[in-house]
C-alpha cells in the first residue's frame, strides 16, 4: 500500500501530503525500525501493525507540535492522525461560516470531546491548531488516566485541556456539562460497532483491505482498538440518536452539537431524532478521506449568532 492516500483532506489540513520519514525518523529515532522501502522504491512504514502506527503517530506530534511527550497503553486505539485533524478543519470552517466568516480560532472557542480517548487525540490537535480550549469525556478510566497524563507531561497543554469521567455508559452529556458552562461545539467519534464480534468483523475486512490477513486467521485489531472503545450497544446510530435525545436537554450549553457518522445509511435516522429533539438547523458536512467517504452531522437549537 503507497504511504499515502490524502490529497482529498480538507485544505488547510497539514497532513495533506506525504510524510517526510526521513524527517520524522531524525525527530523520533525509533521509527527509523519500522521504515521499509516497498515495490514502489518509496520508503512507508506497515498501516496493519499497530506498533508501526503508534510511533509514526508519536513522531507526527511530536514533529508538528513540539509536544515532549505521547504514548497510548496496549491496545488502545490508535488515530490516524490526518482524519482526525480533518474533522476539527472541517469543523472550524463550519463554525466561521455561521460566525459570517469570523474565524473560530483562540482560547474564547470551548469544544467538548465527547469520548476523548486514550489517545486525547481531538483535544490536542484542536489546541495547538487553534488554540481552542477543551473539556473531553471518557467512560474508560484507563484511557481517561492516560489522557490526563499526556495532557500532565506537556506544559503547553496545561490549563487548555481538562477531563471528566462518565460514570455511565449510556450517558453523553449529564454530570459532564456543569450548570452557567458554555461549549461554542460538541465533538464525537462514536464507537461504532453494535458488538465486540461486529468490531472484530470490521478488523478483519480492513485487513483483508490491507492484503494482511490470510485465510482462517484471526484478526488483531489493526489500529489498536480495544474491542470496547470501538462497540455499543446499538453501534453508531444508538449512540448518536442517544446523544440528539439527550441534547435537547443542554440546549443553552451547547452551541453546535456535532458527530462523526461513518454510515450514511444511518444519517436518516439520525435526522428524524435530532428533528424530533426540536433542533432549529442541522447540517451535514461531507468529508473525503482517500477513497473513503465521512461525513459530520451537526445540529443546534440556538438562534443564529448576532440575529
Ligand atoms: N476520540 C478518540 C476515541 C474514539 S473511540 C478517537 O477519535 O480516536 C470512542 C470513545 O468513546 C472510547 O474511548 C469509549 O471508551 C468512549 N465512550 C463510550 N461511551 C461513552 C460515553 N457515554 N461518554 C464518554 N465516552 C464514551
Amino acid at each position: 500500500m503507497p504511504a499515502q492516500q490524502k490529497s482529498s483532506l480538507h485544505p488547510n489540513n497539514r497532513f495533506n501530503g506525504r510524510y517526510d520519514l526521513e524527517k520524522l525518523s531524525e525527530v523520533l529515532p525509533e521509527l527509523k525500525t519500522f521504515v521499509f522501502t516497498n515495490q514502489y522504491d518509496s520508503q512507508t512504514i506497515d498501516f496493519a501493525d499497530p506498533k508501526a502506527v503508534k510511533v509514526l503517530n508519536k513522531a507526527l506530534l511530536l514533529q508538528n507540535y513540539d509536544l515532549k511527550y505521547w504514548d497510548i497503553p496496549e491496545g488502545y486505539l490508535c488515530p490516524p492522525i490526518p482524519g482526525r485533524a480533518d474533522y476539527l478543519f472541517h469543523v472550524e470552517e463550519f463554525l466561521s461560516k455561521k460566525r459570517g466568516g469570523r474565524e473560530a480560532k483562540g482560547a474564547l472557542v470551548n469544544c467538548l470531546d465527547i469520548g476523548t480517548g486514550a489517545s486525547c487525540i481531538y483535544p490536542i490537535l484542536g489546541n495547538q491548531e487553534f488554540g481552542w480550549t477543551f473539556v473531553g469525556s471518557e467512560v474508560d478510566p484507563k484511557a481517561f488516566a492516560n489522557a490526563e497524563k499526556i495532557v500532565a507531561e506537556n506544559p503547553k497543554l496545561k490549563d487548555k485541556i481538562n477531563f471528566r469521567l462518565q460514570y455511565k455508559k449510556t450517558d453523553i452529556f449529564k454530570g459532564i456539562v456543569k450548570k452557567h458552562e458554555f461549549y461554542d461545539v460538541s465533538i464525537c467519534n462514536p464507537p461504532f460497532h453494535k458488538s465486540a464480534e461486529e468490531a472484530e468483523k470490521g478488523s478483519a475486512r480492513k485487513l483483508k483491505n490491507l492484503n494482511r490477513l490470510k485465510k482462517g486467521e484471526k484478526p488483531t485489531l489493526n489500529f489498536g482498538g480495544k474491542s470496547n472503545e470501538l462497540w455499543c450497544e446499538g453501534g453508531e446510530l444508538k449512540f448518536i440518536t442517544n446523544m440528539a435525545v439527550q441534547s435537547k436537554y443542554h440546549s443553552h450549553s451547547v452551541r453546535w452539537f456535532t458527530s462523526l457518522v461513518s454510515k450514511s445509511d444511518n444519517l436518516k435516522r439520525i435526522y428524524e431524532a435530532i428533528k424530533q429533539a426540536g433542533a432549529k438547523e442541522i447540517e451535514t458536512i461531507e468529508m473525503n478521506h482517500g477513497n473513503k467517504k465521512s461525513r459530520i452531522v451537526a445540529w443546534t437549537f440556538l438562534p443564529p449568532v448576532g440575529s
